[in-house]
């Protein structure tokens, strides 16, 4: 175990739904979903923040969004359409310290999203 939860759930020694998984990511579900579909696309290294990125991490970065996309064709709402939400820092909402992309769909997004929170 490590003190960070998504390394665990990488690592497979804390429990996941593993939806998908590659050299450079895993997709997992939300253990508290805000919606009907809420996936997170989390990158196998550990990488804290977005703040944390930087052009070394392009590569990584277009792999996480093109995973995203896959995914959202895969669990059947790419029609309809899909959020996208990638947390960064505490103050933009963010609990957990491993950069992850949420996949939110099922339902009709809130448009008011600024004021509302993600879903
Ligand atoms: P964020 O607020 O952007 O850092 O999002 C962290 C997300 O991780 C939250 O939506 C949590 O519900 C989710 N989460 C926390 N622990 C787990 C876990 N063990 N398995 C799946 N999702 C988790
Ligand atoms: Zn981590």
């Amino acid at each position: 175990m490590t003190n960070c939860i998504f390394c665990d759930i990488i690592a497979k020694s804390a429990p996941a739904e593993i939806i998908y998984e590659d050299d450079l990511c895993m997709v997992i579900t939300n253990i508290n979903p805000l919606a009907p579909l809420h996936l997170l696309v989390l990158p196998r290294n550990h990488i804290p923040s977005l703040n944390d990125i930087s052009s070394a991490d392009e590569t990584l970065l277009g792999h996480l969004l093109l995973t995203a996309k896959a995914m959202a064709e895969k669990m059947g709402v790419s029609d309809h359409g899909y959020r996208l939400a990638l947390n960064t820092g505490k103050g933009g909402g963010q609990t957990v310290f491993h950069l992850h992309i949420h996949l939110l769909g099922g339902k009709q997004m809130d448009d008011s999203l600024l004021s509302r929170g993600i879903a």
